[in-house]
């Protein structure tokens, strides 16, 4: 971005929306606020490690349960749709993460990785939360090809080539409990891979996975391997107590280990939960600080779906075009010609 940008630090106006992130929640928002005439500024992020901009779904092959898509289309195809809606409406994007933000003073400044520095009335949090992995080559390799790899049962255990086969999972929480029992639906065995001789979950979960006629568990092992070329074909167990190596055939391996909000950057500014997301009003998405909104995976640790994510980026901006009404701001985004020729180049430029 050039020094004069909208909204940067060189003095022009600050901007009405900036909204972090580039999953379902962030270009929702983004749809939302660009149609409320907000001319929003997304920072999607960029490619680190399996992180990519677009989200988690950027590495899940077919997506069934997104409504308004009979015919099951990909993560990357889905993302891209929702984020050239959001453009088609005025949204200007910075192919850039966010470093730092400051939210004692206003208006609130965002700082990217290498562009300047820009001004805000309103931040819209939207960065996710990254799923944990094992950490295996294969688990990776076979994960991003649709290869029977997955970290989300409630998101692909319903597809047709994990039925009625033995599928694996390894956790030992209340969300590997949760994923367990949704498996028995479609699988002839769930195995669940414990590394100790007791599940962390909570005892009704535990109990409810444990009596299960379909569930059985392993446990004091961890999975060292993934097997099979194109789809995974068996998994390489080590026993914790004993060094003992096994091999499991298997159909499906689903991590259930846990996620991490992606919240490094706001550098402890806003409140979150015991387990590190943002905290936000019940049943809104305003967080501790007036002004921010925050919206997705970044601030639920239970549904976790594209849908969800997509709901609450939509009541962040909705939220935030309240806000900036309320402040009497709303009429320094009237566009004007200059500025929506700004806007179109702004996104040439960054999305290249
Ligand atoms: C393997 C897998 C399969 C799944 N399949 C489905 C499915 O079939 N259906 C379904 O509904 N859900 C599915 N999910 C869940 C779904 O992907 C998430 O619920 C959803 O993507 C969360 O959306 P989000 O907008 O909160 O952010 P995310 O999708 O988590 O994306 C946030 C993105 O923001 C960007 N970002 C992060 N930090 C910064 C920063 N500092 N600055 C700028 N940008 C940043 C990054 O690119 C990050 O990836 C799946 C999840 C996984 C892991």
């Amino acid at each position: 971005m050039s020094a004069s940008t909208p909204g940067s630090s060189a003095g022009t106006a600050p901007e009405n929306v900036v909204i972090i992130g580039s999953g379902p929640a962030a270009w929702t928002a983004a749809i939302y606020a660009a149609r409320a005439n907000l001319r929003p500024l997304v920072f999607e992020g960029e490619p680190v490690g399996t992180e990519l901009p677009g989200g988690q779904l950027m590495l899940t092959t077919d997506i069934e349960n997104f409504p308004g898509f009979p015919e099951p289309l990909s993560g990357p195809e889905l993302m891209e749709r929702m984020k050239a809606q959001a453009v088609h409406h005025g949204t200007r994007v910075v192919s850039e993460l966010v470093k730092e933000v400051r939210l004692g003073e206003r208006p609130f400044t965002v700082v990217p990785n290498y562009s300047e520095a820009v001004q805000a009335h309103t931040i819209i949090v939207a960065t996710g939360a990254a799923a944990k992995w094992i950490g295996l080559p294969n688990e990776q390799r076979l994960a991003t090809t649709g290869g029977g790899v997955s970290a989300c049962a409630v998101c692909d255990g319903a597809m047709p080539f994990y039925r009625n086969k033995r599928l694996v999972v390894v956790g030992g929480g209340d969300t590997a409990m949760e994923e367990t029992l949704y498996l028995t639906k479609f699988a002839s065995e769930v195995v669940v891979v414990h590394r100790r001789d007791s599940f962390r979950a909570s005892k009704v979960m535990a109990q409810r996975v444990l009596s299960h006629p379909k569930v059985r568990v392993i446990w004091n092992s961890r999975v060292t391997d993934v097997l099979g070329d194109d789809f995974i074909t068996g998994v390489r167990l080590e026993d914790t107590v004993t060094g003992a190596t096994s091999e499991l055939e298997v159909g499906g391996l689903f991590v259930a280990i846990g996620h991490t909000p992606n919240t490094r950057f706001l550098n402890g500014q806003l409140s979150t939960t015991e387990h590190g997301y943002v905290q936000v009003t019940p049943g809104r998405t305003a967080t501790t600080v007036d002004g921010v909104f925050a919206a997705g995976d970044v601030i639920d640790d239970y549904y976790r779906q594209a849908i969800t994510s997509a709901g609450t980026g939509c009541m962040a901006a909705l939220e935030a075009e309240r806000w900036l009404a309320h402040h009497g701001i709303e009429d320094s985004a009237a566009t004007t010609e200059a500025t929506n020729t700004e806007a179109a180049s702004a996104v040439a430029v960054s999305t290249t």
